[in-house]
Formats: C-alpha cells, structure tokens, sequence
C-alpha cells in the first residue's frame, strides 16, 4: 500500500489494552488516522499517555523524526462512544478474550458502520466464523490477529473464516504490509496456526514436567542449549502468563473437539487456577524453589573411572557418531559382539525410553544409560537411565560425558528424552496444520518463525533432523504410551515413506 492510501485509512480500535495500544501506536505512526475506544475511559487515556511515551523513545533513539512524533500523536482521538467509529474504513476488535463480550461488540458495530467497513477481530483463540455469525456483513470480517510485543512482532495472521470475501484479505493484506508488518494469509482453524503450534512447546513440557522427567529449569536449559530455542517453554508460560495460556490452551482442545494433541495441561490449570499466572517472576515458575535443577550428585564424584564403554550398534542414532564423540572425551571401549561384565553400555534410543529399549536390546539395565543424540551435544547433553540404573555406572557416565566442560543433564527415564518429544509434538503439529489446508507449508514455518520467535520453521526443523527419524519418535512413544496425541500424521508418515521434504505440497 502507497503512503497516500495508507493515510486515507480511518481505523478504529476497540479495546485499548495491551494489545490495542500497541495496535494503535504502530497503525498511527504508519500514516493511518486512529479512533481508539475503550469501555474504560482511562484505558483508552492511559494508552495515549503510553503511545505518547512510546514516541519520545523512539525519537530519542532516533527510529522516528519530531514531525513523525507529532504527526503519530496528531492522529491519535480517543472516543467515548462505540458509535463514534462510524466512519471507519476498517475496525480492529482487540477486547478482552471472551466470546460474549466480542459478540456483543460486533453486533453493536452492525448498526452503526457504513456497509463497506472491514471489521476484524485481534482475538488468539475465537472462531472468526463464528464471531461473524453477530454481523450482518459476515462476508466484511476477518481475524487479524497481532503478536505481544505489537512494536517489535512483525507477524500478522490474516484469518478468513468461511465466508470472508477475497477483497478483505486483500486490503487487510495490503494494511498489515503498510503498517511495516508481514501479513500471512491462513484460514479460521482453533488457535489459527502460531497458536496450534505453540501449544506443542508448553504443553509437552508441562507434561515432561508431569510426569517427573525434569524440573522446570532443566527442561528449559535443554530446550534452549540443546536445541536452539531463545526461550525455554516455562519461561515463555512466565513471560505470558497462564491466564493466558492456559485458556487459550483449553478453547483450542474445545473447539477442535477434543484432539488429543491439544490436549491442556493440569499443571497449567492448576497453577491458573492458584492464581500463579507467572506474569511477575515472583509467582510463575521460577519463583520457587522447585525450578532450580535438581542437583543429583556432587561434583567432585563425576569421575569417569576408565571402565570400557560398550555402545550399542543397533542404536537408532548414528553409532558411528556417538563412537565419535566418547573418542574425544578419552573412552576406553569394548570392542565385543555383547558388552563384557562391567562395561558401561550406552544406547541412543528415538522416543523409546532407556528401560524399554535395554530390555528390547537384553541388556543388563543396571548398567546402562540412554543418551540424546538427536542434536550436536556440543552446548548440552542429555542422559537418563532405566529405573535400575547402578549410580555407579550413571557418575562416571556423566564424568565421562563432560569432560569438555559441556553441562550434562540427567533426567529420569523418560520416552524420547526432551527434546525428542517436544520438537516431533510441534513438527507433528505443523504437519496437521499443512494436511487442513489452512496455510501453506511455507507459510506455516514463516509463521513460527515471526511468531513464535523458533530458530526454524517446524517443517524445516523437520527436514533437517529427518522426517523419518521424527516419524520413528512418534511411532515409538505412540507405541509406548497408547496415547492417540502421539500418533503420526500422515502428511508426516508419507513425506517419510516418500523421501520427501516436509514442506512438499502434491498437486
Ligand atoms: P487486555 O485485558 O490488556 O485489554 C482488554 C481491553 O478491552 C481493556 O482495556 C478493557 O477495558 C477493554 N474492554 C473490555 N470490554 C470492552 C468493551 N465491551 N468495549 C470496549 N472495550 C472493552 O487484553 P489484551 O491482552 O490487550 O487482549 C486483547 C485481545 O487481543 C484479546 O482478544 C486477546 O486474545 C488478543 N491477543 C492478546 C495477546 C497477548 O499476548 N496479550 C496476543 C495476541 C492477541
């Protein structure tokens, strides 16, 4: 959109909190005049007084000139009255996450916008269809949905539901693209796509954590060193608080009716439910003791005392890798078909867990230990044992493994470790979004990338460990559990079998 259209835009913004003001400051300063209501008065004042402060930041800073200052200001009215809205080209709904509340609203905006007004919802987790159902124009709504920290997120998902017309998305397109963001294009689904995907990094975590397999930190220190993550996923519930995740998490498995993937966590619930949001550290996760890692040995006892290392060669990890890297640390190995009496025996098990596959491969479970090979080991490593595993045998293992200095964590016996979990749980995910339809293979990585701030696009991730190695994780777990939330897709099973990228589309 030219600079002249984007001026000629009149846009309205219901709701002038969080996400509304800062909705209000980036469409402003992007030439478009703003008309902000609020059914609390001094929302709608704070929010300029915030905008206001915004400004002389960023021209502190030098992102925008005095003019730009003055002109973002000079564009900015507040209104008392919905109705005042009535000439705007296009309204963004951005109130609080409640149906009723949203319903009422579009049905008030009914009487009182001219019949060419696009009007949009801001909302995470509600069917835009849906809420289209409250207009008269259901053809003129769309989601347009925003990411927190609005200033600095660049994505916008740009909802249709089922009867928005072509020209809105094409227009909302074109504003998003003037207000400095990127625009993608996906259709209504439970949660959109950022949202569908994120629920597979908390909520298995949550689960991990469940299920006694790590404590918070050591889980997100996994996620972050092991695998790249900015942020770990108990940290993101701490930064967004589960007042917020945790309904967005419940109206997702609602509304999908039921699918298993999506299914919330008590964890989280609970902890809403206590009122620990997590939103100020002092009440989230790492405000208690239980979010420090576990210290499970003393250091000075991590001595790797030279017993030959026997590595599985029908470990589901490259053998010849692990080889490698227990070459470097110093090893001694044992070379033999079957480990010897007191050889320390390490396997590499995909999304089986240590006892389970040491009792499939006839191992001695009390000297075995699992490793997670899925990524480099160069900044974290992961080992776990089976439940019998001799202490012994785990110290010397951890010794060995950090002789370089690289942290080892060591985590109860889990199936598929962390990081195998989480990531093929997203991977799987993203695959359900690509086999719906609702966005582009390509689109849907672009939107984890920009929205969700992940190294790669879940497809890409996919690809580059290998969708055959995350098809193995899942059938594994799947297999072990029972549990329908780690079935495979078959947009994963067939690119798998085929040989094919993930971000493959047949025609
Ligand atoms: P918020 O609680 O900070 O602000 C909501 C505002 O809506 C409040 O100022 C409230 O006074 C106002 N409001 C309530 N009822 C109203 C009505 N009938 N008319 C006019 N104003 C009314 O909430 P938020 O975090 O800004 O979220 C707003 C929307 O944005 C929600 O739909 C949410 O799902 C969505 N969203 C939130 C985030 C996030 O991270 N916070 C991210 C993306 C989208």
């Amino acid at each position: 959109m030219g600079a002249i259209e984007q001026q000629n835009n009149l846009v309205g913004i219901v709701g002038a909190g969080a996400m509304g003001r800062g909705i209000a400051q980036v469409v402003s300063l992007s030439g478009c005049t703003v008309k902000l209501f609020d059914v609390n008065k001094k929302a709608s004042e704070d929010a300029i007084a915030f905008i206001a402060q915004m400004f002389s930041r960023l021209e502190e800073k030098g992102r925008i000139n005095a003019n730009e200052h003055q002109e973002g200001i000079r564009r900015l009215r507040v209104v008392n009255k919905i109705e005042a809205l009535d000439n705007c080209d296009v309204i963004i709904e951005s109130v609080t996450e409640n149906y009723l509340v949203k319903k009422d609203i579009f049905n008030k905006l009914d009487s009182i916008v001219s019949k060419d007004t696009i009007l949009t919802s801001n909302t995470s987790s509600i069917s835009i269809t849906k809420i289209a159902t409250n207009s008269s124009y259901p053809g003129r709504v769309a989601g347009f949905h925003f990411f927190n920290p609005v200033p600095l997120m660049e994505l916008v998902e740009v909802v249709s539901g089922l009867r928005t017309e072509t020209w809105v998305i094409e227009k909302l397109i074109k504003l998003a693209q003037g207000i400095g963001k990127v625009p993608i294009h996906v259709r209504d689904s439970p949660g959109f796509v950022a949202n569908q995907i994120g629920r597979g990094y908390v909520v298995e975590a949550a689960n991990l954590y469940n299920e006694g397999v790590a404590s918070f930190s050591t889980i997100d220190k996994v996620m972050r060193e092991a695998a790249d993550f900015k942020m770990g996923p108990f940290q993101l519930m701490d930064l967004t608080g589960l007042n917020v995740s945790h309904p967005a998490t419940q109206q997702i498995y609602d509304q999908s009716f039921h699918e298993p993937r999506f299914r919330p966590s008590s964890l989280m619930r609970d902890r809403a439910e206590a009122g620990l949001m997590g939103k100020k550290l002092s009440n989230g996760f790492y405000g208690e003791p239980t979010g420090e890692e576990k210290n499970y040995f003393n250091s000075q006892d991590l001595k790797y005392d030279n017993r030959p290392v026997w590595v599985n060669p029908s470990s589901n990890a490259d053998y010849q890798g692990i080889r490698k890297i227990f070459e470097l640390l110093g090893a001694t190995f044992d070379n033999g078909e079957r480990p010897s009496a007191n050889s320390l025996i390490i396997v590499a098990p995909l999304g089986s867990d240590a006892t389970t596959f040491s009792h499939e491969e006839k191992l001695d479970l009390r000297r075995t230990i699992a490793i997670d090979t899925l990524f480099s080991l160069k900044k974290r490593r992961t080992v776990m044992g089976t439940i019998t595993t001799d202490v012994k045998y785990l110290k010397s293992c951890v010794g060995l493994l950090s002789r370089d200095n690289v942290p080892v964590s060591v985590i109860q016996d889990s199936a598929g470790f962390i990081v195998q979990r989480i990531l093929s749980m997203i991977i799987n995910i993203a695959c359900s979004i690509a086999e719906s339809g609702s966005a582009s293979p390509k689109d849907i990585d672009e939107v984890a990338r920009l929205g969700l701030g992940y190294p790669f696009g879940p497809l890409k991730f996919g690809d580059q460990i290998g969708a055959g190695r995350i098809l193995q994780i899942l059938e594994a777990i799947f297999k072990l559990t029972g549990d329908p939330r780690y079935r495979p897709t078959m947009w994963l099973r067939r690119r798998a079998l085929s040989g094919l990228s993930l971000l493959y589309q047949s025609n």
